[in-house]
């Protein structure tokens, strides 16, 4: 088995496919030492800058003093903690639903979901750029999985009509996390209700920077929750924190509390976690400001993209890939741009299509217009 490995690995590596860790000092922040060396980042997912933010920390602190460190045990045992429970509740009334329910990743979130509603009589339609953890929970859940045409409602709308029996869930993620693009929200909930099936939303990108109070895509849509009746969001990503929520009917939770596993055979989130995401709450909620810098640096890169002749996709959210094609040439460009002093992570096959290797650029409201303008500068330099 090792020599297996250790060729299947040369072979990765001859194909500019590697992937390799690099290792951190300090907080998630635009200026960081990475291996040991100072670099500006511009590829997490903290895009409101409260990863790091004093409150948030100091919310874990306290959490830490009332409960310790870990929840001990599952929710269903005794680690449901009052943190927890509250912390369910403000989710509940920040996204408009009656109950949310807390899980210790987004990837147990999407597999508890889907594995819980669907089985063998069902059907679940994806799509095609749905992100990694919607596809395993389809694979997983036994229903027939059929992915339509990226952000396609008439490529789904076909598969549809092929599957008329059982149940029926769409899934999609609301910003796409590798193209930063939006999916046609009202479209395929016109297609959901029009064929009685289930829409669900993954909003790991959307909420914190999208809708009236960074409410995510739904809400930037003007969705409403009898139209896209389960929703999944992630605490990792511009809440700064860790772990994953569902929000939807009592129904839908209490459901997903008796069947869904990821979320019955697993410890709770620290408690002190879920303290710490809600002071991001209420910081993300009041975040306007926040969100109204993160759109001007948008703009900004996009203008100053777009004046080196750089092939940037269409999205209007911090996620602004540039196109490379081949994987080769995203690993050369990105090398070039460590080599300035600029981390932006090449993303290749196959988390995203053979041929569409790119610099997936993310953008936070904690960059700073020179910083934004030093990428510029950079990639003009070495992929203009
Ligand atoms: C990051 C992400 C997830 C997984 O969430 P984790 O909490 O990191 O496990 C799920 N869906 C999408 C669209 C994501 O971007």
């Amino acid at each position: 088995m090792e020599a297996e490995l250790n060729a299947a690995l040369a072979e990765r590596r001859a194909q500019a496919l590697y992937r390799a860790r690099r290792v951190v000092a300090g907080p998630q922040a635009p200026q960081q030492v990475i291996d040991g060396r100072q670099v500006l980042s511009f590829c997490s997912n903290d895009y409101l800058g409260l990863a790091n933010h004093p409150e948030v920390i100091a919310a874990l602190r306290r959490g830490a003093d009332a409960y310790g460190v870990g929840a001990g045990a599952a929710h269903l045992i005794n680690g449901h903690s009052r943190a927890h429970h509250a912390l369910e509740e403000e989710l509940a009334a920040f996204t408009g639903r009656e109950r949310a329910l807390l899980f210790s990743t987004g990837y147990m979130a999407n597999l508890g979901v889907i594995t819980a509603l669907l089985g063998k009589t069902d059907a679940v339609f994806e799509d095609r750029l749905n992100h990694a953890s919607l596809i395993d929970a389809g694979r997983l859940c036994g229903a027939r999985l059929r992915r339509y045409r990226h952000a396609d409602p008439s490529s789904l709308d076909g598969l549809l009509d092929r599957h008329p029996r059982g149940r029926r869930l769409i899934v999609t993620d609301g910003v796409f996390s590798m193209d930063g693009d939006l999916a046609p929200l009202p479209a395929l909930a016109a297609t959901a209700s029009a064929r009685d099936a289930w829409l669900m939303v993954d909003d790991a990108h959307g909420l914190g920077v999208l809708g009236r109070e960074g409410r995510g895509s739904l809400d930037h849509f003007g969705v409403g929750a009898h139209e896209a009746p389960v929703l999944m969001g992630t605490l990792g990503k511009a809440f700064g924190t860790s772990g994953a929520f569902v929000a939807g009917s009592e129904a839908l939770i209490e459901t997903l509390i008796q069947q869904a596993r990821t979320y019955v055979y697993t410890t709770a989130l620290p408690p002190a976690l879920a303290e710490a995401t809600r002071a991001s709450l209420r910081l993300l909620q009041h975040g306007d400001e926040r969100r109204e810098r993160l759109a001007s640096l948008i703009r900004r890169f996009r203008h100053g993209a777009d004046q080196l002749g750089l092939h940037l996709m269409t999205s209007e959210t911090p996620i602004q890939p540039i196109v490379m094609g081949a994987a080769a040439r995203a690993v050369a460009v990105s090398e070039a741009l460590l080599q300035r002093g600029i981390l932006v992570t090449a993303i290749r096959p196959p988390t995203v299509p053979a041929g569409s290797a790119r610099l997936r650029v993310t953008l936070s409201a904690a960059h700073s217009e020179a910083q934004v303008d030093r990428l510029l500068e950079a990639l003009g330099e070495v992929a203009a």
